[in-house]
């Protein structure tokens, strides 16, 4: 078979649904979006059962789409927060606005394809169970939305061995599996493995047959800075706290220093040094519950579990054969370097602005359908690479603010940028009177250029505009 097309988006998770739905939005363009999995959702769809967003649903999924509405929840772990979806509530999110860039007949999704690349001169996508050869003309440009692919313990490969008599899951079979066990030993030290713990102590466990091993510690944000619309005073708060800290800090450890003094920043164990940063967040309700686990361990990365005893970088454990470990060392975020964007037969989605996946995505179909310069499309969309440690998060910082200085410099782009449900931002002018939200506006626009002037001495220069982004 042999299909035509402009677009062809290889990866039907979140940034290539998110890109898809803007760019139908605001051109002509005909898409085809393929996708080795079933069904739309990228790794929602290998997620485990009991995940949720760690951010609100409000700013996430496509942009022409609501997920869930905009409820605060008020009762439950997430009381006095907006509502976040469930995996099947993204799932189904997802799957609906699939059905309706269908409806417009100019989006034609292929699940269950892998794309082979260019063979003979022409695109080719396989489809994984019969074998079939599918040919596609590309008119204008591939689009890469997997370049940033995530890695979750259902799909990815341990850095470990297992015994073959070892009790090991990937966090996605806790439910099932959790029952054989007297004891448990959670792997891994981000926002998956925080889960698992969740989930046990949830579940009743006694926190003193939970054993968690953290190869190293991690900051996280505190979800209450997250919360937008009615509350996006909390974003503000914590935009003016990056960069006030930023402005006066004198090294990476510093300005982390200073985050945490203002709240900013958590870390389970306030008396161990974390060096990992990976935007995630956490509330001071799941805080207190993953502080009850005091059975830590921090013998570096594991090597190799078996029956009764697990090998890591720095020692090894006696365990015993009633024990389940749980596998949540998948990186999530991608760590893969940055490249640019627009190229005259490709894009390759990647982050813009820092910790706003389906954000970005959306922006770069904006500014595909608008613009016909590639170099000028990089202008205003220079690639800032997903963060793994701490001394990553200034540049995030940097490149944002310089970024969002020259979207605001285009109208139309401002103006995509303030009407878009994905902008955590967006509620901003309606709420600015409020004296919280001005104090915030105000402290921002005091430091953000010093902060800026403060991480390019930490790092290598940010390159962009001169001065600071006014916020809108
Ligand atoms: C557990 C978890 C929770 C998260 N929660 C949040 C949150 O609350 N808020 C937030 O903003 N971000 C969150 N994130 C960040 C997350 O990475 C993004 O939100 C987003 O879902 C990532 O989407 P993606 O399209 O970049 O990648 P993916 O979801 O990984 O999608 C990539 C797709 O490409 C496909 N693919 C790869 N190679 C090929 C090929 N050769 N041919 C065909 N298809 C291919 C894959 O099958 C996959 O479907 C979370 C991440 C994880 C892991």
């Amino acid at each position: 078979m042999r299909i035509t097309t402009d677009y062809l988006v290889i990866g039907a998770g979140a940034t290539g649904l998110a890109f898809t739905d803007s760019l139908v939005a605001e051109s002509d363009a005909d898409v085809v979006l393929v996708d080795r999995n079933d069904a739309p959702g990228g790794h929602w769809v290998h997620a485990y059962p009991f995940v949720a967003l760690h951010s609100p649903s409000a700013y996430y999924g496509v942009n022409s789409l609501a997920l869930g509405a905009d409820q605060v929840d008020t009762s439950g772990p997430n009381a006095g927060f907006y509502e976040r979806a469930t995996k099947s509530e993204v799932l189904d999110h997802f799957a609906e606005a699939v059905a309706r860039l269908e409806q417009t007949g100019r989006v034609r999704l292929l699940p269950g394809h892998e794309d082979l690349g260019v063979d003979g001169g022409v695109r080719q996508v396989r489809h994984l169970r019969t074998g079939d050869i599918v040919e596609i003309e590309v008119r204008r440009k591939v689009v890469d939305a997997r370049y940033l692919e995530s890695s979750v313990p259902a799909t990815h490969r341990p850095s470990f061995e297992v015994a073959d008599d070892a009790s090991v899951v990937p966090i996605g079979a806790l439910p099932a599996a959790a029952d054989s066990a007297r004891s448990y030993v959670v792997l891994g030290a981000g926002k998956t493995a925080v889960d698992a713990c969740l989930w046990l102590l949830d579940q009743g466990v006694d926190p003193e047959r939970i054993r968690w091993v953290r190869a190293r510690d991690a900051w996280f944000h505190d979800r209450a800075q997250f919360q937008p619309l009615d509350q996006v005073a909390g974003i503000m708060e914590g935009l003016a706290a990056d960069a006030e800290a930023g402005a006066g800090a004198t090294d990476v450890e510093d300005f982390f220093a200073r985050l945490e003094e203002a709240g900013r920043v958590l870390r389970i164990d306030p008396d161990v040094p974390a060096t990992m940063y990976r935007g995630s967040m956490l509330s001071e309700h799941e805080l207190a519950e993953v502080r009850r686990i005091d059975d830590v361990v921090r013998m570096g990365r594991v090597r190799r579990i078996e029956r009764d005893r697990t090998f890591l970088e720095r020692g090894d454990l006696e365990t015993g054969n009633d024990v389940l470990h749980v596998d949540c060392t998948a990186r999530g975020l991608s760590n893969a370097p940055a490249l640019p964007i627009f190229a005259p037969d490709r894009i390759v989605l990647q982050q813009v602005r820092h910790n706003s996946p389906p954000f970005n995505a959306a922006l770069l179909g904006f500014v595909e359908a608008h613009r016909d310069d590639d170099v000028e499309k990089n202008r205003l969309c220079p690639p800032n690479a997903y963060a793994a440690s701490t001394t990553e998060y200034p540049r995030l910082l940097a490149r944002t603010w310089r970024t969002e200085e020259l979207w605001f410099g285009e109208p139309d782009v401002a103006g995509w940028v303030a009407a878009s449900r994905l902008n955590l931002l967006q509620a901003l002018p309606a709420h600015q009177h409020e004296p919280r939200a001005q104090a915030a506006v105000t402290r921002y626009l005091t430091h953000v250029g010093d902060a800026i002037a403060r991480f390019e001495q930490m790092r290598a220069p940010v390159p962009g505009a001169d001065s600071a982004a006014p916020v809108r």
